[in-house]
């Protein structure tokens, strides 16, 4: 196999997701390693460091929010947690604690390759300095500070316009809703959840063309916000 091929590492005890994960991640192109248990996947893990982690939250003999905790403590590798549903708050903790996005099972080929693009994106370039992000109509000047949806410029207030940057910034990934008002409101207001979805609302009523069915300001059920980014 080609040595350019990123490496995931995959920490999963069910076997048909593993299997299911195999067949899928090494069709595309990615190079897989596995391991079963929380305590092997950190072994793994520190002897060839992957690329990208991806990691289920149930694991039998650790906590996958600790093995997040532990994989933050000497590495910044861009780690996919997975969730079986009704996960809300082990999800939004582990996102809390540095994993940077999440998939709920079932999930879809497409989605988990989604998810694993934007995550290595983001990691080859920490500090993405392009002035200027485009998706579908949506444009964000960063240095003029000016927001088009085609022709159209949009006149934000400066929360919005920060509200907006911040989810720009990182593009494509999961944000939640106190790391957003963390950086949107400063630390004082990591509980006030209400600010944000009164101006989500507002920010979509000037970009998206249909505010109840948004194509770029993506509402992520009980843990935050994602912006489109494909
Ligand atoms: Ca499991």
């Amino acid at each position: 196999m080609p040595e350019d091929q990123p490496i995931i590492l995959l920490i999963e005890d069910e076997p048909q997701i593993r299997r299911f994960l195999h067949t899928s991640l090494t069709e595309h192109g990615y190079r897989l390693t596995e391991a079963e248990t929380g305590k092997a996947g950190l072994a793994q893990a520190a002897m060839q460091p992957p690329d990208l982690i991806i990691l289920d939250l149930g694991l039998p003999d650790m906590d996958g929010l600790e093995v997040t905790r532990q994989v933050r403590d000497w590495s910044s590798t861009p780690i996919i947690v997975l969730s079986a549903r009704g996960q809300e708050k082990d999800k939004v903790a582990a996102l809390d604690l540095g994993a940077d996005d999440y998939l709920t099972k079932p999930f879809s080929v497409g989605e988990l390759l989604a998810r694993i693009r934007v995550a290595l994106r983001h990691a080859a370039r920490p500090d993405d300095q392009s002035p200027l992000f485009t998706v579908a109509d949506l444009k964000v000047d960063r240095v003029a500070r000016r927001v088009f949806v085609g022709q159209r410029e949009v006149r934000l207030t400066p929360i919005e316009y920060r509200l907006l940057t911040t989810l720009v910034k990182h593009a494509g990934k999961v944000l939640t809703h106190s790391y957003l008002l963390r950086e949107v409101w400063g630390p004082p207001s990591e509980n006030e959840t209400h600010y944000l979805r009164v101006f989500m609302a507002n920010l979509r009523h000037k970009i998206e063309e249909n505010p109840s069915r948004p194509r770029y300001l993506l509402t992520e059920q009980g843990v935050g916000y994602r912006l489109a980014s494909e």
